[in-house]
């Protein structure tokens, strides 16, 4: 999940650095009230939003919606205890079962990218730790999830209901058939790369609706694609960057991996 091209800088970007922190959103400190851990780190939090996400190596994430959840979710609460103290830094981190919790600023972009709203319905494939999902939690109620790997989506279940994510809905099953129950979806969000974008997951986006997946083979540069459907079922995409991402797997579930 590494951004190989966030070394472009372009005059634009020096400016956001002076101004970083005043674009509609605000790095006060969370009150009290909140579970456990919310108000543990705010300083690293603001420093990641501040360096990684809007600073001047890194212009591209400006909507406040993205930025104010990622400033909330309690990213350290996300990795095994003996990763914590890398749970900020600029780069994914291991989560356990050969799987990461995807590098903050990728979070950022594809999250901004899905131009979510609160009350859309959105579908994410890869639950892993669950942070993405608090993040989608952040903007939306209607957050649903797939995990393959039963470890994994069992520690999220119980992480995401600990921290008072529990309108989150969760699954364990092989994420490359979507979620029929609940479809279909404003938005879907894959954070594993698929060989091709699965046929049941665009049938489950609403016309109108948009994905973000990466797309490519596991030893390769993949590209990370905006996927949009429009009003009579056509589709189109585009690229939105290259991108390194665990594979999707297929298969039955289970905690072999
Ligand atoms: N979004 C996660 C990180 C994703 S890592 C987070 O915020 O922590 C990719 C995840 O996709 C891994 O947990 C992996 O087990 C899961 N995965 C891989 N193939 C899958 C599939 N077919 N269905 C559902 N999940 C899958």
């Amino acid at each position: 999940m590494l951004n190989i091209r966030r070394f472009v800088l372009i005059p634009a970007a020096c400016i956001a650095f002076f101004v970083t922190g005043s674009n509609g959103f605000s790095y006060s400190a969370w009150g009290a009230g909140l579970p456990e851990g919310f108000s543990e780190r705010q300083p690293e939090r603001e420093r990641m939003v501040a360096t990684q996400l809007t600073g001047w190596m890194r212009t591209t994430i400006t909507d406040s919606a993205v930025l104010q959840a990622m400033l909330r979710v309690p990213r350290h609460l996300f990795v095994p205890p003996n990763q914590a103290a890398l749970a900020y830094q600029d780069s994914p981190v291991p989560i356990g079962h050969g799987q990461t919790i995807s590098q903050p600023y990728i979070v950022g972009l594809m999250t901004q990218a899905l131009e979510l709203k609160s009350g859309m319905k959105v579908l994410e494939i890869g639950t892993g730790s669950g942070y993405e999902a608090a993040v989608l939690a952040e903007i939306t109620p209607e957050v649903f999830t797939i995990e393959i790997i039963r470890p994994l989506y069992e520690a999220a279940v119980a992480r995401l209901q600990k921290l008072e994510y529990g309108s989150v809905k969760l699954l364990l099953g092989d994420g490359y058939f979507g979620w029929k129950e609940f479809a279909p979806f404003d938005r879907i969000i894959v954070t594993c790369a698929a060989l091709h974008i699965p046929p049941p997951l665009f049938e489950q986006l609403k016309p109108g609706g948009k994905m973000v997946i990466p797309v490519g083979g596991t030893f390769e540069t993949q590209r990370l694609l905006l996927v949009t459907k429009d009003e009579n079922g056509g589709r189109s995409s585009k690229a939105l960057d290259f991108v390194r991402f665990v594979p999707l797997i297929r298969g039955t579930p289970g905690s072999e991996w």
